[in-house]
């Protein structure tokens, strides 16, 4: 899987960006942030490691960063996002010392056909109405937690 590349890019297009290789895992997060961010009851979240990750910049658009301090962990989270249309690209979790970086599926080209997520996180707080997938691990907050 080496030579897997998966392009994507923002809103706007103004951010586009490759990873090379697989992700290490993908999951659909129900938290209130990926609520929120997302204006859906989840958000398809593929976790790879900033070395996988290039960006590449046009039309004026530069990567802005929100922090996030309240976190489950109890480590900020650096949302980034599109400055010039508001599309959040990836969160990086400081639990991993900023070497992860936790993508959206949905922003990849065919990402949520190709990524199919094997998890869910944050299931305790999954709308009644919405069903899960067969054969995903879920859990309560997090693994671990
Ligand atoms: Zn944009
Ligand atoms: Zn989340």
């Amino acid at each position: 899987m080496a030579d897997n590349v998966y392009r994507g890019s923002c809103l706007c297009g103004g951010i586009s960006f490759q990873v090379h290789g697989s992700p290490e895992k993908v999951f659909m997060c129900y938290c209130q942030d990926c609520v929120k961010n997302s204006g859906a009851p989840y958000q398809v979240c593929a976790k790879f490691q900033n070395a996988q990750l290039h960006v590449e910049t046009s039309l004026n658009a530069t990567e802005g960063n929100f922090v996030i301090t309240k976190t489950t962990s109890g480590a900020e989270k650096h949302k980034r996002f599109c400055t010039r249309c508001g599309c959040t690209l990836w969160t990086i979790p400081m639990t991993h010392s900023g070497e992860a970086v936790i993508l959206r599926a949905a922003l990849l080209d065919q990402g949520l056909e190709k990524l199919r997520p094997e998890a869910e996180f944050f299931a305790s707080s999954k709308p009644s109405w919405v069903k899960s997938l067969d054969n995903v691990k879920a859990f309560d907050t997090m693994p671990g937690r």
